[in-house]
């Protein structure tokens, strides 16, 4: 994730004037009340959405103000803004963020049978935030030192087999935290202590940089196996870069717990800011992105899966990448375990 400010055409265009408001936590900007838009929080860093906005515009007329920062500037700048916070939306990537936002009291119930009727109970929480897309936790071997049946399940990332062959990103990171929850809720805290304390045992090398290095370094040689989201390998699937695809070529991406419970599943998604000033443009604008085609523009431009049933996606890297079992774990089981995991990852140094 990025952690400053992006400059969006889109927001150029039209968001200038807010974003100047914005700046000044104190004064509520008379903008933020116009009838006619909505002001999007997002820490989703893909330029992609960037094309969704303004079909969302184009069909309602409501014009989107884009504030794009890393999920924590995001939140300590709404906590600062407090009554007077313009914004509307908060799109976050992971269940972690989007549960520590919930934590922290930002968001308000989003009303909304569309909502309730097309998207899972298991992928949003109760009516406060939306899983808008998912992802998958995958492991990307060098099949050269790793077998496919090495690795078959989470757990055998922590054998003794696999010494000195694993790699992944800090633990502290949400995407390694939301993974620890996920088996904190299924097995229980002592279980997955131990499977903590032999994955670090096996680390390649001391946790640095994200999925993608993770990813780079199997292909280089430094590593064995590495945790990484699925989109992150997709991309560089479908990227024309001659580098990229010396990785993929090197790679291979496995499914973990087929036989089991399947492939942890996480979300991107958002919610209605507590003091949303246009409370009815944030409901119109979320039930947006759980409509059909919304969903797959919103998966397709970042190589992820819809949420919601029966949505078509035209992305060769996910079609190359096929089919596989998911674990129907809710989002709300292991949001529970999110401090025990945070307390693993301390307690076994997997940073
Ligand atoms: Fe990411």
């Amino acid at each position: 994730m990025k952690n400053h400010l992006q400059a969006k055409p889109l927001r150029r265009l039209i968001g200038l004037a807010v974003l100047a408001a914005l700046a000044s936590p104190l004064l509520p900007s008379p903008s933020a009340q116009a009838a006619s838009e909505l002001n999007l929080y997002t820490a989703r860093h893909y330029s992609s959405d960037d094309a969704l906005y303004e079909k969302f515009t184009k069909a309602t007329g409501i014009k989107i103000n884009v504030v794009s920062a890393g999920d924590e500037a995001l939140l300590q700048r709404i906590k600062s803004e407090g009554a007077a916070s313009p914004g509307d939306v908060l799109l976050l990537a992971d269940a972690s963020r989007l549960v520590a936002a919930e934590q922290e009291g930002l968001f308000q119930p989003t009303q909304s049978t569309l909502l309730e009727k097309s998207i899972p109970a298991s992928l949003r929480s109760g009516t406060l935030w939306f899983g808008l897309t998912t992802r998958a936790r995958v492991l990307v071997i060098d099949p050269a030192r790793v077998k496919p049946d090495a690795v078959k399940t989470y757990a055998d990332l922590a054998s003794p087999a696999l010494k000195g062959l694993v790699c992944t990103r800090t633990a502290a990171h949400p995407y390694m935290i939301s993974l620890i929850a996920s088996q904190v809720a299924h097995q229980g805290e002592d279980k997955t202590e131990a499977w903590a304390k032999g994955v670090v045992a096996n680390l390649a090398m001391k946790p640095k940089g994200g999925d993608t290095d993770q990813i780079k370094a199997v292909a280089s040689g430094q590593c064995g196996v590495a945790v990484s989201n699925s989109y992150y390998y997709a991309r560089l699937m479908r990227s024309n870069n001659p580098e990229d695809q010396a990785v993929i070529a090197k790679t291979k991406v496995v499914w973990p717990d087929q036989a089991g419970r399947g492939t942890h599943i996480n979300v991107s998604g958002g919610g209605t800011l507590k003091n949303a000033p246009n409370k009815d443009h944030a409901k119109k604008f979320l039930e947006f992105l759980a409509s059909k085609e919304a969903q797959a523009d919103f998966a397709n431009g970042n190589n992820e899966w819809p949420v919601v049933a029966g949505v078509k996606t035209e992305n060769p890297a996910l079609t190359a990448l096929g089919k596989f079992k998911r674990d129907p774990q809710p989002i709300a089981d292991f949001a529970k375990q999110i401090r025990t995991a945070q307390q693993i990852a301390d307690k076994t140094g997997w940073k």
